[in-house]
């Protein structure tokens, strides 16, 4: 009884189904009242006049209510909806006053009776009803009373006659009786207020998640796997430009705007996260009705069943368009320049490469001193370059790695003996005792090779002389984890979460006295991840850091 109440007043403003639920719970009523009503009369006093009256009474009940039902579900006017609801109301209070008349019970529980129809115009009318048909009621049961005490009619009930000769006794019932249904009604007001502001509070919530939804272009979905259901978020069908429906979506129905090119990559991730209780995110594209491409970024996280079978998923997706367009934008950009720049940086390198070797005639001391510069320079513009070729690459999609078996240990030695000069110059150590003689993995080397050379340089340049670097490597049952631990300037924790950015570098003096783009870890990370691997850090502020990589045996675009 108390959920339906609740359900009734958690639609404020739906007349019409209010009225509906009115006439489902008068249905109930009736049945509850009227089918045990025969049968205890039936077992009282056998097949008689009593049961006949009772059976009659019943009928007619049911059948108005039956006219109810039919009305409450052609009208469609408020106004006649609320015309239809008073009339109800007004017999069901006439009902239930004939009730008392003629069964009993003028002071007792029937009385009771009359607080069915003030919850339910609590319901439907809000708090005007409450009172409303507290007074209708107080004002039937009143005059059914005082009729009583005139002699205009009589109830077969005992009690009446009390109530026909003793006048203190009528006012006192009358008293006591009003004051009982003021407090009833007082309490159903009470009651019904604090649901109402509950589900206002509840609804304020929900638009104000809608409005954030809308303003942040991005709309929740929950699909429930088993029954093939997928229900969105009003933005979601925006977003994707569908009109909405009362139907649910299907999975199909849903791979049928995924952009034809990206449909695999959607069902790979799909089935990937329908494995175990995971969460995924990835970005596709949409094809809208009109034909016009949207980029999307889903996520979202699965979720099993005793069994373990994933049962359902639910996540949000998000309009990416701008960015993505943005970002291609600044991608095509990136390529562009550094591809323009590196021809004539190129050219730079072939002529002091040139100039070096005394091909216009021998240089003197200082000359070649000052030609060393520019080539070092030199050298590192076109690092730069090459990074920042590479990164817009890898932004874009164009990015192809070759992947080949690869014996690690020997990559990481050869790493040692290529850096060994410049660890040395600066008095550190580079330590790299490998625990195993070979370990395959099959990696694109070359890209690997460079991330880790990055890693080295980075360590190199942000550990004090007289420090140790070591690099380790450990077999794990799926692949092999390389860390470069040094005992450098290391990295605040404020900054540690940001490293990995594009561009990124801690703001301090040791680190912005050295030379640096804060590229490298941003590209290191991409290129790991596309090998299916991992980056990972630690470190403390002036003691040291450590990079650990994982890479499986097999890339995972391999
Ligand atoms: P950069 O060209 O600046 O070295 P990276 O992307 O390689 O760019 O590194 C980003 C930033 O991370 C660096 O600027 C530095 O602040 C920090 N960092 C990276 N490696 C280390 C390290 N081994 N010790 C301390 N800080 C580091």
């Amino acid at each position: 009884m108390g959920f339906v109440i609740s359900s009734i007043f958690l639609s404020p403003d739906d007349l019409i189904v209010r009225t509906r639920w009115y006439v489902y719970l008068r249905w109930f009523i009736l049945l509850v009242a009227i089918v045990p009503g025969i049968v205890s009369l039936c077992i009282g006093y056998g097949w008689g006049r009593e049961v006949q009256s009772g059976l009659m009474f019943g009928v007619i009940a049911l059948s108005t209510n039956a006219v109810f039902f039919i009305l409450s579900r052609l009208l469609k006017n408020k106004t006649a909806v609320r015309a239809l609801i008073t009339t109800a109301f007004s017999i069901d209070i006439a009902l239930i006053t004939y009730f008392i008349y003629t069964k009993g019970g003028i002071e007792s529980r029937s009385v009771l009776m009359y607080v069915i129809p003030i919850i339910m115009s609590a319901a439907i009318f809000g708090r005007k009803g409450v009172y409303a048909s507290a007074f209708m009621s107080m004002l039937a049961y009143d005059i059914l009373i005082l009729c009583n005490y005139f002699g205009i009619f009589y109830s077969l009930d005992p009690f009446y006659a009390y109530l026909q000769t003793d006048f203190a006794y009528v006012v006192n019932t009358i008293i006591f009786f009003n004051a009982l249904f003021i407090l009833i009604s007082m309490a159903v007001d009470f009651i019904a207020q604090l649901l109402i502001s509950k589900e206002r509070l509840a609804t304020g919530r929900l638009n104000e998640l809608v409005r954030a939804q809308s303003v942040a272009k991005f709309g929740s979905w929950e699909w429930k796997r088993i029954d093939d259901v997928i229900n969105w978020s009003d933005e979601l069908y925006d977003i994707f430009g569908v009109e909405k429906s009362s139907v649910p979506i299907t999975f199909e129905q849903y791979m049928s705007y995924i952009h034809p090119d990206d449909t695999k990559l959607v069902n790979d991730e799909i089935r990937k996260a329908a494995v175990g209780v995971q969460s995924f995110s990835f970005d596709h594209r949409i094809v809208l009705p009109d034909g016009k491409i949207r980029y999307i970024y889903s996520n979202g996280q699965s979720y099993s069943d005793k069994k373990g079978v994933v049962t359902h998923m639910v996540g949000t997706a998000r309009d990416i368009t701008e960015n993505k367009l943005l970002e291609n934008a600044k991608n095509d950009f990136v390529a562009v320049t550094s591809h323009q720049l590196r021809t004539p940086a190129t050219i730079v390198k072939q002529y002091t490469t040139m100039l070096a070797e005394g091909y216009v005639g021998e240089l003197t001391l200082h000359q070649k001193q000052f030609l060393k510069t520019i080539y070092d320079s030199n050298e590192r513009q076109i690092a730069i370059i090459n990074d920042l070729l590479n990164i817009a690459r890898i932004d874009s999609g164009h990015f192809n790695m070759t992947v080949r078996r690869t014996d690690v240990i020997e990559m990481l030695k050869q790493i040692k003996s290529e850096h060994l000069g410049k660890y040395k110059s600066k008095h550190q150590r580079l330590v790299f005792k490998p625990n195993y003689k070979n370990v395959f993995c099959n990696i694109d080397s070359g890209h690997i090779k460079m991330a880790m050379e990055n890693l080295l340089d980075n360590a190199h340049k942000y550990t004090p002389a007289n420090k140790t670097v070591r690099m380790d490597l450990k077999r794990r049952r799926k692949g092999v984890t390389i860390t470069i631990t040094d005992q450098g300037i290391g990295i605040p924790a404020k900054d540690i979460h940001k490293i990995f950015d594009m561009f990124s570098r801690v703001e301090n003096p040791s680190v912005l006295q050295e030379e640096g783009t804060g590229i490298g870890l941003y590209w290191a990370k991409k290129i790991i991840t596309m090998h299916g691997g991992t980056i990972d850090v630690t470190s403390e502020h002036n003691k040291g850091t450590t990079f650990s990589i994982y890479l499986p045996y097999k890339a995972a675009k391999d």
